[in-house]
């Protein structure tokens, strides 16, 4: 395939400009897809502010996709077929090193991810490799495709926590990562599951999946989860914000002997009280992308309708990428933005 396509391009922190660009020609192990769906992760928006290290301009954002396979390179296999709707996983990896061997995709050192160090899927078409395609099992939506990342990424968290079905969690931060993390735990049995969260609108969400609210407005949570929780101890923590108090807030929270999970990249440098991590033997572990395995985890749990994002969804056309990077910035409560290169902008 030759010509141009339109793509929505980061050129400058807080610029995203929709560009008539090449169409990407493929090599002999790609295949090229025809976008459906981009979401909007939340880890773009320090991107689109100008304050990641790994987004630079000029780029093509975009890493959470479905689509159909629009021209198949002579060396992929045969069941990537023109026409097939798929999902990608979006970090590639070399396959060779002692992480990719041992199942460790995610901490591969010369990993790639769509969108950042590879121009991303916020475009008519996106080039990836064949390896890293996933069909969809008959009858999956292309919407609930597009999810398979960010649902992946709390399958691995979840899966660090080592919560099980006694467990009791906290989770802060009710975006797509910390609603994908309370569906995970809710999937795997976990029933006592604390969510804080200042929108009110992804409070409810929360809520509506089964979370008990706490008020991020007091001080300690210590005191909320003993009354609300009806004695139940926080054994899993998951900070899905990355802010220093967001992280001081799970360290303090989880009982002794229990885990922390961060998961959020707002900040980097972070004072936390390591005596008392020290006193009380707490876990504290680092939770980044996921393995192929938890990919495929994800595709399936979505597709049987286990797990899914459906209440603030928003589904917006390419050309108004720009307009909902702000709005998320801003604080726009949607659970998730999907952004569709075939919609056209409406006004
Ligand atoms: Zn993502
Ligand atoms: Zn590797």
């Amino acid at each position: 395939m030759t010509g141009t396509m339109a793509a929505l391009v980061y050129e400058a922190p807080r610029v995203m400009t929709m560009r008539e660009v090449a169409v990407p020609t493929i090599g002999a192990t790609d295949v090229l897809i025809r976008v459906a769906y981009s979401g909007i992760c939340g880890s773009e928006l320090s991107g689109f502010l100008g304050q990641s290290s790994i987004r630079t301009p000029p780029l093509v954002f975009g890493h959470e996709v479905s689509g159909n396979i629009v021209v198949v390179g002579d060396a992929v296999d045969d069941n990537l077929a023109i026409g097939t709707a798929v999902t990608v996983n979006p970090l590639i990896s070399c396959g060779r090193c002692r992480y990719c061997v041992a199942g460790r995709q995610q901490l591969c050192p010369s990993r790639l991810l769509l969108g950042a160090s590879l121009p991303g899927c916020n475009s008519e078409f996106v080039r990836v490799p064949g390896r890293s395609v996933l069909p969809l099992p008959e009858g999956m939506s292309l919407e609930s495709a597009a999810m398979v990342e960010p649902m992946a990424f709390a399958l691995n968290a979840v899966g660090l926590s080592r919560a099980t079905p006694t467990s009791s969690a906290l989770v802060i931060g009710a975006g797509a990562i910390g609603l994908c993390i309370m569906q995970v735990l809710m999937a795997s049995g976990v029933d006592t599951c604390f969510v804080v969260e200042r929108n009110p609108a992804r409070l409810a969400m929360a809520s509506g999946l089964g979370g008990i609210a706490l008020d991020p407005e007091i001080g300690s949570f210590t005191a909320q989860i003993a009354e609300r929780g009806g004695g139940v101890d926080v054994d899993v923590a998951f900070d899905a914000v990355g802010a220093p108090e967001t992280r001081r807030h799970c360290l303090s929270a989880v009982s002794p002997g229990g885990t922390v999970v961060l998961a959020g990249l707002h900040s980097d440098l972070t004072e936390l009280p390591l005596n008392t991590l020290i006193r009380s033997e707490i876990t504290l572990v680092g939770a980044f992308a996921y393995t192929p395995s938890q990919f495929a985890t994800s595709l399936n749990w979505l597709a049987q309708g286990r797990v899914g994002l459906r209440d603030g969804l928003v589904r917006a056309p390419l050309h108004d990428g720009q307009l909902w990077y702000e709005r998320l910035v801003e604080g726009h409560p949607a659970s998730k933005v999907l952004l569709e290169p075939t919609l056209h902008p409406v006004g």
